[in-house]
């Protein structure tokens, strides 16, 4: 805690594009009671200054390299909470496309070219996978709300929860036409809300980036599939986009009642 007994907060970024720190930036600037009741101490894209007393840190992007557990670790000894930024450090997200390409060595090669030995590179993995993390805003990039719901409840004292119900939830409250009844496919059923479904909103299936609810209804999923007329092999396709860290858990949840 900071003299002034405000609390110390840091933020930190791992394998990302730091879309999710932009959009704390952004939300910062708008509601700027929330400056005045933390005192940031490390946030590498907003200052130069880089304490390294804090008890509240909010990490952004995933595990990629061997030297990034060591960090991880470091940041969990020193913090009292620790938050996981955005589906990056959620899920692995968009970082673990790679995980199930033929070949990680191909990757590197295509990303790094004839320099690839010099970036140390393994299977992208969520934060959580290690080390302990207390509470998570989830989304491709975070909900700007949800963060300034989350912070407060911190400064609270109050442990932050997310949405735990499918997107599809939302999407029947604002009444949207559903994108599977118009031959298109939509991760809505499986996948947590707190977006307010806004890509069925605009016509565009949901692609997961908030996560799988804790217990997806495969046999409700299956259901589903087979009355829209789409194939495990198609929702599948989709999942990879940002869920692709944990193929063997989804292809459980959403193919084990077709095998039985
Ligand atoms: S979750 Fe999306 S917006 Fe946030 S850092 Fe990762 S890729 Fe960027
Ligand atoms: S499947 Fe998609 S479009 Fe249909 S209700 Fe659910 S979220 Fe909305
Ligand atoms: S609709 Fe799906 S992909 Fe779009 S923001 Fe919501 S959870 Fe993410």
């Amino acid at each position: 805690m900071a003299e002034n007994g405000r609390p110390k907060v840091a933020f930190f970024d791992f394998a990302c594009c730091e879309g999710c720190q932009l959009t704390v930036v952004d939300s910062l600037q708008t509601h700027l009671e929330l400056v005045e009741a933390v005192e940031i101490v490390q946030f590498r894209e907003a200052m130069t200054e880089k304490g390294e007393d804090y008890q509240i840190a909010f990490i952004e992007g995933s595990c990629t390299r061997e030297q990034d557990e060591a960090r991880l670790r470091e940041i969990r000894e020193q913090a009292d909470i620790v938050v996981a930024l955005g589906a990056c450090a959620h899920i692995a997200g968009v970082n673990a496309i790679k995980n199930v390409q033929p070949s990680l060595q191909d990757v590197r090669e295509y990303v790094y070219g004839d320099k690839w030995e010099q970036y140390d590179s393994y299977a992208a993995r969520p934060i959580s996978a290690v080390i302990e993390v207390d509470a998570v805003i989830p989304g491709c990039p975070i909900d700007r709300f949800e963060f300034l719901d989350v912070v407060k409840k911190l400064l609270l004292g109050k442990k932050p929860s997310v949405p735990d119900y499918p997107v599809c939830v939302e999407c029947k409250l604002k009444e949207n036409v559903c994108i599977l009844e118009t031959g298109g496919t939509c991760l809505g059923p499986i996948t947590r809300a707190g977006c307010d479904a806004i890509y069925p909103t605009y016509g565009v299936g949901c692609l997961g980036c908030r996560g799988l609810i804790s217990n997806p209804n495969e046999n409700a999923m299956m259901d589903v599939l087979e009355e829209a007329g789409l194939t495990v092999e198609q929702l599948m396709s989709k999942m990879t986009m940002f869920n692709a860290y944990e193929p063997a858990h989804i292809g459980e949840a959403v193919a084990s009642p077709a095998e039985e």
